[in-house]
C-alpha cells in the first residue's frame, strides 16, 4: 500500500515511518495538509493519511477519487474535517482512531485546567524575570466545588476520573446518557447553573456546532472557568471573548480553537497581519491557548500509528472494518 500522508511534521515522521516499514507500507510524507489546492500530490498512491486541519470536503473527496484513492485514513478521532455523505457516495471508507491514549488528552485538559486557575503562565512570565511578586496570581480551590461535564464518552471519563481525584463533584449531561457510570445526569441549562468548572468532551458535528454560544455562557455561573480540548468550532469564540473580558467566565483552558486551521501546527509569529478572533483570545491573560497538543504524548503517538496501519491492513486484507466512521 503506498499512504499520501498530509500535514506531516517530526514527530509524525518519527512514530509512523518506523512502524509503516514493519507493514510494509511506503509513505510519501507531504509537508502540506491536504486542501483542494494540494489534493493532486495523493497521484500514484492507494490511501491518504490525513489529520484535524486536513480539509477533506466533497470536491477533494472527488477528486482523491478520480486519482485512484481508494481508502480514507485519519490518523485522529474526530471527524468532521471529513465530508462523510461524499465519501460514502465515492465508495471511499473513512476510517479513524477512535481512542488511542484519552488519558493523555484529559490529562491536558486538567493541566489547562490547573494552571489558568492557579496563573501558571502569569507566574513563569515572571519569575523568569526574577519577579517572584504574587499579588493577581490568586485562584480558587477546586476542591468541593462542581464541575460540569459535556461528553461522557473516553475522555470525558478519563476527566471525571482526574476531577474526582481532587475531591470535586461531578454533574454531566450527555445526548446519550451512559447509565453505567453512576453519573448524575442533568440538563444542559441545570449544568450550566451549577458547575464552578465546565469541561466539554463531545463531537463536533452541524448539530453541535456553537452549542456553547452567548446564551450559554449567560447560564453559567458568575466566575465559570471553561477547558475545551474537543473542537474549537463547538464553541463561539467572540461570545467566549465577550464572557471572559466581561468578567463572567473566570479562565479559559482551550487546546483548540474554530480559527485554528491557519496557525496550529505551524510557527505565524511572522505573519504581518494576523486572524482578529485568535488575535483577541490571545491578548487576553485570562484564556490560556496550547496548540491542539493533547494528542503529543509518546504513548498517544505510537497507539495513532498502530491504529491507523491496522486500518489500512484490515481494508486491504477485506476484513471488517471495526474503526469506519460511518
Ligand atoms: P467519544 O465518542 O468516546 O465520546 C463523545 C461523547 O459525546 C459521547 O458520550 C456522546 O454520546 C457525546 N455526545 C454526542 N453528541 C452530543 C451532544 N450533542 N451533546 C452532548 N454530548 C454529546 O469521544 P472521545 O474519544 O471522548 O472524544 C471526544 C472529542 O474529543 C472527539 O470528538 C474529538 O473531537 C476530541 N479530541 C480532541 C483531541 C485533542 O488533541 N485536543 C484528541 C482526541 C479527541
Amino acid at each position: 500500500m503506498k499512504i499520501a500522508f498530509f500535514d506531516t511534521k517530526s514527530y509524525w515522521k518519527d512514530s509512523f515511518g518506523p512502524m509503516a516499514e514493519k507493514y510494509g507500507y511506503e509513505i510519501t510524507f507531504f509537508n502540506e495538509r491536504l486542501t483542494p489546492a494540494t489534493a493532486h500530490l495523493a497521484a500514484g498512491h492507494d490511501a491518504t493519511c490525513s489529520f484535524v486541519n486536513d480539509e477533506v470536503p466533497a470536491e477533494v473527496i472527488r477528486e482523491l477519487k478520480d486519482l485512484g484513492i481508494k481508502v480514507l485514513l485519519l490518523r485522529c478521532a474526530g471527524f468532521d474535517s471529513v465530508d462523510l455523505a461524499v465519501a460514502k457516495e465515492c465508495g471511499l471508507p473513512v476510517l479513524r482512531v477512535p481512542a488511542y491514549s484519552p488519558q493523555s488528552v484529559a490529562e491536558q485538559g486538567a493541566a489547562l485546567l490547573m494552571a489558568i486557575n492557579r496563573k501558571c503562565h502569569l507566574s513563569y512570565q515572571r519569575t523568569t524575570k526574577f519577579n517572584f511578586d504574587i499579588a493577581g496570581l490568586t485562584g480558587i480551590a477546586l476542591y468541593g466545588k462542581t464541575a460540569g461535564i459535556i461528553g461522557t464518552g473516553k475522555i470525558g471519563q478519563c476527566m471525571i476520573d482526574i476531577l474526582k481525584g481532587f475531591g470535586m463533584n461531578i454533574i454531566a449531561y450527555d445526548a446519550f446518557p451512559n447509565p453505567n457510570l453512576g453519573l448524575e445526569y442533568v440538563s444542559l441549562d441545570e449544568l450550566y447553573a451549577r458547575s464552578d468548572v465546565i469541561s466539554i468532551h463531545c463531537p463536533l458535528m452541524p448539530a453541535t456546532r456553537h452549542m456553547v454560544d452567548k446564551d450559554a455562557f449567560a447560564k453559567m455561573k458568575d466566575g465559570v472557568i471553561f477547558i475545551n480540548v474537543a473542537r474549537g468550532g463547538l464553541v463561539d469564540s467572540e461570545a467566549l471573548a465577550d464572557a471572559v473580558e466581561s468578567g463572567k467566565v473566570r479562565g479559559v483552558g482551550m487546546d483548540v480553537c474554530e480559527v485554528e486551521h491557519e496557525y496550529f501546527f505551524e510557527d505565524r509569529s511572522n505573519l504581518e497581519k494576523h486572524d482578529p478572533t485568535l488575535a483577541r483570545l490571545l491578548a487576553n491573560e485570562n484564556i490560556l491557548i496550547s496548540g491542539h497538543q493533547a494528542f503529543l504524548t509518546e504513548e498517544a503517538l505510537e497507539q495513532m500509528a498502530k491504529v491507523t496501519l491496522d486500518n489500512a491492513k484490515a481494508f486491504l486484507a477485506g476484513e471488517e472494518l471495526v474503526n469506519e466512521v460511518k
